[in-house]
């Protein structure tokens, strides 16, 4: 499965590939629902996922990510904004 990750040097996005076996997702119906990180394929209860900040659609929807990701997101994307 190839996800869309935005690359702050080259301002665009870049191909981001997970294995077809994770189940990524911008939205659920079911916050109980357990989906994996797009970055480090933790498992996690879509209700307790953050939103990401790099890792879209085609249409800008982010995908649920977990805490530590978030965090590391969080502070590349203040690094990239200070640059
Ligand atoms: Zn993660």
């Amino acid at each position: 499965m190839i996800l869309r990750k935005w690359n702050y040097k080259a301002h665009e996005y870049e191909p981001f590939e997970v294995p077809d076996d994770w189940n990524c997702k911008t939205y659920c119906t079911d916050m109980s629902e357990i989906v994996n990180c797009p970055h480090c394929g933790a498992r996690l209860l879509f209700g307790n996922s953050f939103t990401s900040l790099e890792v879209h659609t085609a249409t800008g929807m982010g995908y649920g990510i977990c805490g530590k990701c978030h965090e590391a997101e969080v502070k590349r994307n203040l690094e990239a904004m200070h640059e």
